[in-house]
């Protein structure tokens, strides 16, 4: 489905990014596995991929750093030509109640969860608009259409994400490039493990199907906005989240 498609994954060494890296890698495309921290993880994805009959390799970089991700997107285009699919999954929390959050903590998510999608699209978009094509996904989050207490930050973060979405896929539009987002709802990753089990209930509570979803059923939505099927669909916010928002 993905065969010879390149396809480049922020926060890929766990979570829900690596569970895109591995469901793009078995469906033909070759990945980019991009970590921060993460480098054995990262190590681990790419072996599994490897083991799976794909190919990837992982790459080191902080979106949130402007010259970083220019680095990464030059390193790519250098030994790969270009890139197909790029998703933007890093994503980081810093949950507070507004009167408690500090600046530190306002500055960290808004420029991980927007600035660093922003570095990222700003460095490629060349490359795509001479492409002709390409798919730019972007992970934002229920709590960016719905808010949610004790997450003014990551909110705002994830609502900025949209408005990015919708005016870049305006700008990339002629050029046949699509740009999407999803807002996944309640999903069982280390980010979720974090709440405690009162918050865990009281979100799955408003969860029609009534459970938690699985860093699968986001990477099946990718997978779904990553490929020709897809040709038709950009500017839209496509929710994996068992019916929360409705
Ligand atoms: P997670 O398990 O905490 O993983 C976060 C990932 O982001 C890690 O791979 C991490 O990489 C990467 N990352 C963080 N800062 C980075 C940076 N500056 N540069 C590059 N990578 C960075 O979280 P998750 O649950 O998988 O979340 C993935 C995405 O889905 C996030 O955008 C999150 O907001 C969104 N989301 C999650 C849920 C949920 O319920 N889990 C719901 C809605 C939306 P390193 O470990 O290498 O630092």
């Amino acid at each position: 489905m993905l065969e010879g498609k390149i396809a480049l994954v922020t926060g890929a060494g766990r979570g829900i990014g690596r569970e895109i890296a591995l469901t793009l890698a078995k469906n033909g495309a070759f990945v980019i596995v991009n970590y921060n921290g993460s480098a054995q993880r990262a190590e681990e994805v790419v072996k599994a991929i490897r083991e799976a009959g794909g190919d990837a390799v992982a790459m080191q970089c902080n979106v949130s750093d402007f010259a970083e991700s220019e680095e990464l997107v030059k390193n790519v285009i250098a030994q790969y030509g270009r890139v197909d699919i790029l998703v933007n999954n890093a994503g980081i929390t810093r949950d507070n109640l507004i009167m408690r959050m500090t600046e530190a903590d306002y500055d960290a998510v808004l420029d991980t969860n927007l600035k660093g999608t922003f570095n990222m699209i700003r460095h490629l978009s060349r490359f795509f608009l001479k492409q002709r094509s390409g798919k730019i996904i972007n992970i934002s989050s229920v709590s960016g259409v719905m808010g949610n207490a004790g997450q003014a930050n990551y909110s705002a973060s994830k609502a900025g994400l949209i408005g990015l979405t919708k005016s870049v896929a305006r700008e990339l539009a002629s050029r046949n490039v699509c740009v999407n987002a999803i807002a996944p709802g309640l999903i069982e990753t280390e980010m979720t493990d974090a709440l405690s089990d009162e918050a865990k209930e009281n979100l799955k509570s408003l969860v029609p199907l009534g459970r938690m979803g699985r860093p699968q059923d986001v990477a099946n939505m990718v997978l779904f906005l990553a490929g020709d099927n897809a040709d038709y669909i950009t500017g839209q916010v496509l929710h994996v989240d068992g019916g929360m928002v409705m």
